[in-house]
């Protein structure tokens, strides 16, 4: 990708959309009303919409290092709230992916100084779940169930959210946890059975909706 082709690729994506539907922009401008919060990784490699297949105006999109649902971050907790509280997504996925730089990070003994705490984050999942990341001897695979094991506990850190407990009981919400293979392409629904995980926390965390 060059920089100064970048407007030139946009003159093309233009007269693309309006040779399918001359009033695609118009259309556009009127609102957005996505059904879908996505919150997944900043890797350039790991696109939202277009792994999805979805189109501009269909899912609402936040990313940042290794797809952290942190609850002191202002920026996904406003991205959360507006989604969720004006926006009103059904949906709201995390979505993390395997060969994660930001999770390989926290896996290693390096200071990595500014991004120290906001790693720290991943680093707390491998001492929730060290029992089972230490019974893995393969060091890639150790690798690959610590992205699984950290959507799963960023979807857990979205369902100890006031906005995600009241939409669940109000409308039904659903929160989903996704892991992209960057090997082969393919978007894996990790199935996570929230109602066991949340069995032993739920009391804990009850925020009375
Ligand atoms: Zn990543």
């Amino acid at each position: 990708m060059k920089i100064q082709n970048v407007f030139k690729n946009n003159e093309s994506w233009i007269a693309g959309k309006l040779e399918k539907d001359p009033n695609y922009f118009t259309e556009l401008s009127k609102g957005q009303n996505p059904d879908v919060l996505y919150i997944g990784c900043s890797d350039s490699r790991v696109t939202a919409e277009d792994l999805m297949g979805v189109a501009p105006g269909e899912v609402f999109v936040h990313r940042n290092i290794a797809n952290m649902v942190i609850s002191i971050d202002l920026n996904v907790m406003s991205v959360l709230n507006y989604a969720v509280e004006h926006l009103k997504v059904n949906h709201v996925v995390v979505c993390g992916h395997y060969f994660c730089g930001g999770v390989k990070a926290a896996m290693q003994s390096e200071d990595m100084g500014v991004l120290n705490p906001w790693l720290r984050n991943i680093r707390d999942v491998y001492r929730i779940h060290k029992t089972e990341l230490n019974a893995i001897a393969d060091e890639s695979e150790k690798y690959n169930r610590l992205v699984e094991l950290n959507v799963q506990e960023q979807c857990v850190n979205l369902i100890k959210t006031a906005e995600v407990q009241k939409a669940i009981t109000e409308r039904g919400l659903q929160v989903h946890g996704w892991v992209f293979d960057i090997h082969s392409g393919k978007l894996i629904d990790l199935k996570i059975d929230f109602d066991h995980v949340l069995k032993n926390i739920r009391e804990i965390y009850d925020l009375g909706h």
